[in-house]
């Protein structure tokens, strides 16, 4: 059974074939850790946390390397940290934190490299491959950067090379040279030029010059990605992935200077996934209607509102092409969805012992065909084989009770629980209602059942 994924490249689904089995490559574009993450970036991790899970079970774990960046210099980050009176690293470190306690939350596994495009073998890789591209007359500088010519794609592509520039993000030349007029400058060779390297201002802390042959300065924003596939993955790989606003101009310039650099594309297969709309208007940070990562999991005391499970949840139950609706209802209905696998889970330990759970075929089956992760979710409600159920849960990164540590009681709210265990054999409900929502603020769930027994989860 081939995995099918759909390539933006070629605006087709295609069967999946890697370059080599032995090391199955994937690159997506991380953050800029400026600020905290919202659910816009959990689902692009969460998407291909999915593909990155399904490539280890295809060809081993130990045969595939996922590569996923921090854009750790950038002018969002040099504006804020001087609103905030802080140096731009220090905000970007704080930001990098935060955002690896939200993926910890959501049960996404650490990528194999995660790197920075401050690491100084980053930063010599992006000034050696700008030097390359200027031997090349494919980049030029002028008074504020060194920029691509975006011309020279047609003229230092390989022969049997089938990219043209535009072709991944469907724009044409002239619409692109139309959209870029607003920032026209006398100096560029043609306006959809982009920067490759911007000379340092006077302003700007130490943190964020680097010395380069051509001028002190440092990285436009697409050249890191080049750079660093290149140097983790090889000038060719299997997948690269990123949201579908990344497909202009982000990747499409990742694809021109590659093309310019070598002579072909980078990446075989392109996946972009769908946006996020908010009570359905399409999420934007500017538009202000956004929601953090860490506030879908905590409310504004800090207690506990949704679990991470259930926000990894409800991202999974919508493909990751089609855009996906963020309400409170929606949480608390993925929420209610996964405390039915938790209780299934619980009472099934009983039952099924140490058995060997196996992946059903059409679970599988749904999400090689291109990650239909809504459909895997389905097979998942179907089966009466809980150990099964626990297994495709697992395979999803929905971690169930019974796997996370962080969730055992601690010595007062064991006693809690059994002072109310107490308090109903004695009847006494006034005094168990009054434990149990104690319990409950303190983001515990009890559940009673017929035979007297009560199980408890974390919210
Ligand atoms: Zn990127």
């Amino acid at each position: 059974m081939p995995l099918k994924l759909t390539n933006t490249l070629t605006r087709k689904k295609e069967d999946f074939k890697p370059l080599d089995a032995s090391n199955v490559r994937l690159y997506v574009c991380g953050v800029t850790p400026y600020d905290h993450s919202h659910i816009g970036h959990a689902r692009v991790c969460v998407v291909y946390d999915i593909l990155y899970r399904l490539l280890r079970h295809m060809y081993g774990a130990e045969h595939v390397t996922y590569v996923r960046n921090f854009t750790d210099i950038d002018d969002k980050i040099i504006n804020r940290a001087a609103e905030l009176g802080k140096d731009p690293k220090e905000l970007a470190d704080e930001m990098i934190e935060s955002f690896h306690a939200d993926m910890k939350a959501l049960g996404c596994l650490p990528p194999t490299h995660e790197p920075r495009v401050s690491d100084p073998e980053v930063m010599a890789g992006i000034i050696t491959f700008i030097e390359d591209l200027m031997k090349k007359d494919a980049a030029y500088a002028t008074s504020d950067g060194i920029y691509l010519d975006i011309s020279k794609v047609e003229t230092l592509k390989k022969q049997n090379e089938g990219y043209h520039y535009g072709q991944l993000s469907g724009k044409k030349l002239g619409q692109l040279i139309a959209g870029a007029r607003v920032e026209v400058k006398r100096e560029k060779r043609s306006p959809g030029d982009f920067a490759l390297w911007k000379f340092s201002k006077p302003e700007e802390p130490a943190s964020v010059r680097f010395e380069a042959s051509f001028g002190e300065g440092r990285p436009g924003w697409h050249i890191e990605c080049s750079v660093m596939g290149e140097q983790l993955l090889g000038a060719r790989f299997d997948i690269h992935g990123g949201g579908e606003d990344l497909q202009f101009p982000h990747h499409e310039n990742e694809l021109a200077q590659c093309v310019c650099r070598h002579g072909h594309i980078h990446a075989n297969t392109w996946v972009h996934n769908a946006f996020i709309t908010v009570d359905g208007k399409k999420m934007s940070k500017s538009d202000g209607n956004f929601v953090y990562i860490k506030d879908a999991l905590r409310d504004e005391q800090g207690a506990p509102l949704f679990s991470g499970p259930a926000v990894r949840l409800w991202l999974l139950q919508t493909h990751y092409g089609r855009p996906a609706n963020y309400s409170h209802d929606a949480l608390e209905a993925a929420w209610q969805r996964s405390v039915g696998y938790e209780f299934a889970d619980l009472q099934a330990v009983a039952r099924d012992g140490d058995q060997a759970p196996t992946l059903p075929e059409p679970f599988l089956a749904a999400l090689m065909d291109d990650l239909n992760t809504s459909k895997a979710l389905s097979v998942i409600d179907k089966t009466k084989h809980r150990s099964q159920q626990q297994a495709m849960l697992a395979f999803l990164g929905i971690e169930t009770q019974a796997e996370r540590e962080q969730t055992a009681l601690s010595k007062e709210e064991e006693t809690l629980l059994t002072r109310r265990t107490a308090a109903r054999a004695a009847k006494n409900w006034a005094k168990s209602d009054h434990i149990r929502d104690d319990l409950e603020a303190r983001g515990i769930m009890l559940e009673d059942h017929p035979d007297g027994t009560t199980t408890w989860r974390r919210k």
